[in-house]
């Protein structure tokens, strides 16, 4: 084996490694939200480090779930305000009700549902 083959080989199992670390920090904030926010907030941070440190996407899932300025994890109803809107497009408006930053994304893919989420197994 040459080491080429190995570093890409690590290279990989990195990205996957760091794949699963934003998946379960997400997963974890979801949780611990309802009574501990400021540790949600804490693992959306190092959810992001991470993401940024090596490059892996964010799961669509969690996409929304947070603030692209001031990182905290966004609740519907609760810390985040969510409109929809059809002008000029259809598109969901999401206010952070801590540093009232805006953002919008476009909803029509979202029609489609997801049937499939694979199970966590490999
Ligand atoms: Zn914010």
């Amino acid at each position: 084996m040459s080491k080429k083959f190995l570093r890409k080989k690590e290279q990989k199992e990195k990205r996957k490694v760091a794949k699963e670390r934003i998946e379960t920090l997400f997963t974890l904030a979801e949780r611990v939200f309802p009574y501990e926010p400021e540790l949600a907030n804490r693992y959306v941070k190092i959810a992001l480090e991470v993401h940024q440190k090596v490059k892996v996407p964010i799961p669509r899932k969690w996409k929304r779930r947070y603030c692209k300025k001031c990182h905290s994890f966004l609740v519907p109803g609760v810390n985040a305000r969510v409109r929809l809107r059809d002008k000029p497009y259809p598109h969901v408006v999401i206010t952070c009700l801590n540093c009232g930053h805006i953002t919008r994304y476009p909803y029509l893919r979202e029609k489609k549902r997801r049937r499939t989420q694979k199970a966590h197994s490999s």
